[in-house]
């Protein structure tokens, strides 16, 4: 992959700044020869990474910025465990299998099959390849051509499933938004479906704007679709947000494997399973939606390992740091981090709504995520509100929708664990601030060329 162009200087690093040692200079883009003194290098590294964005500002991500010592400790001890040596370091493993347990159970599996994975990406990656390979083996097994494999799913998906279609050569139908549904609807995805349909993919949280596909409609629609043409085509649940907030705030909404249609669903742990980047998860109803042969056997480490997955080495602690918070919170603490998260956003956005120069697309009832456009006739855009707060250390993200809404530039605020009532005003103080100085404007200065943040 070619580098980026050069951002930085090609200046030396100047060593010895802080220690009152003889400077010297050090290659900034090739190897020195002769390396640095480990105190003085952790300096360099660490003053220039004072220039990142503080975490914990930054509401555009969905991903932890916030945990609990004991999580940091935890995961400090473990930074040398490899998570494929399995029988290197067997009680690793054996937690990873105890996490798959507890969200089947979460997820109301009954004979669940599942994995950890480096996040939702590769987690979806999974759910993907068993669906493609479940339509092929029954292509095969009819006698019927295998060469055009397509997948429906609402224009809102996250890039990882663009990825997927082009990663592995399947055709993507995507639904476009409509007037006021901003995401999937069930009637449409069963119209896109056909006997090269491998699967139909539904978001459990909405990255757009925090709201749930409709899946248990989607679902239904498929149901008839099966009974009028004969068509059998299972969904994934996309749940890299939703499938950790559902189960502990809206136990009776039914979108997992309560519903017979759905195959598999993934989730972010370092999203709301409240772990640090680095921890996916991909669960399987039973062993018929898992082609065994995409299963492989890793025995040349010691055991005989089953294992699916893209990455062969990847780190231990973020398992570990699972099944800490798991043991930790229980589903009690689980249900008030996420109804919390729940409360800190649905008010934060009602007060948005109430300085009169936004409309809320959604409020943040269901994931604790919420997005706004700024009302017609304000002398600004929602790109010069989201540079306002930028200016005040708040990253919250402008970004214009995709087909066939192009039209709606939002903001988009994401609430996590850490997100206090606390901060959210502070917030909100800075946001009546920026109103205030942006109404004198004499019209809107940024459009979408100035959005930092794209979702593709
Ligand atoms: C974040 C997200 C992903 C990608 O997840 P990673 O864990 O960042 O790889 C996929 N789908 C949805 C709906 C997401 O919100």
């Amino acid at each position: 992959m070619p580098l980026p162009e050069r951002s930085g200087s090609d200046e030396p690093v100047f060593a010895n700044p802080v220690f009152g040692e003889e400077p010297i200079t050090v290659p900034r883009n090739e190897l020195s020869a002769a390396g640095l003194d480990p105190g003085v290098a952790y300096q360099i590294v660490h003053d220039e990474l004072m220039l990142d964005g503080n975490a914990r500002l930054n509401l555009a991500t969905f991903v932890t910025t916030w945990g609990e010592d004991h999580v940091q400790r935890l995961m400090a001890e473990s930074l040398d465990k490899n998570m494929i040596d399995k029988d290197e370091y067997p009680r690793t493993a054996e937690l990873e299998q105890r996490c798959v347990r507890m969200l089947a159970d979460l997820w109301h599996a009954v004979e669940p099959i599942g994995c950890s994975t480096t996040g939702s990406s590769e987690a979806c990656m999974l759910g993907g390849l068993a669906l493609k390979r479940r339509w092929q083996h029954r292509r095969r097994a009819e006698g019927k051509p295998t060469d055009k494999p397509n997948i429906v799913m609402g224009v809102n998906v996250q890039i990882c499933w663009d990825k997927f279609a082009n990663y592995w050569d399947v055709e993507p139908r995507l639904v476009p938004m409509s007037g006021d549904r901003l995401h999937l609807g069930a009637a449409e995805a069963a119209a896109l479906c056909d006997e090269n349909t491998i699967g139909v993919v539904a978001v459990l949280g909405s990255t757009f704007d925090g709201s749930y596909e409709p899946i248990a409609e989607i679902c239904a629609a498929l149901d008839a679709l099966q009974a009028e043409q004969g068509l059998d085509i299972p969904v994934h649940v996309d749940g890299a947000s939703g499938a950790m907030i559902a189960p502990f705030c809206d136990p009776d909404l039914e979108w997992d494997f309560r519903l017979p249609r759905v195959a598999s669903i993934n989730t972010s742990g370092h999203k709301f399973g409240l772990v640090y980047p680095g921890v996916g998860w991909a669960l399987w109803r039973d062993a018929a939606a898992l082609p065994e042969d995409l299963v492989f056997r890793v025995n040349y480490l010691g055991g005989d390992m089953p294992t699916f997955a893209l990455n062969f080495s990847r780190p231990g602690g973020q398992v570990i740091a699972q099944y800490y918070q798991f043991l930790r919170l229980g589903h009690g603490g689980f249900r008030r981090v996420q109804l919390t998260c729940r409360e800190v956003a649905t008010a934060l956005s009602a007060k948005i709504a109430a300085t009169g120069a936004f409309d809320l697309l959604t409020d943040g009832s269901e994931l604790p995520v919420f997005a706004f456009v700024v009302k017609d006739g304000e002398p600004f855009s929602a790109f010069d509100v989201s540079a306002a707060l930028r200016e005040a250390g708040w990253l919250v993200p402008a970004y214009t929708f995709p087909k066939d809404r192009e039209d709606i530039s939002a903001l988009r605020i994401v609430v996590r664990n850490g997100f206090s009532h606390d901060l959210a005003g502070l917030l909100m103080d800075e946001l009546t601030r920026a109103v205030e100085r942006l109404r004198h404007q004499s019209g809107p200065q940024r459009g979408k060329e100035a959005a930092g943040f794209s979702h593709t």
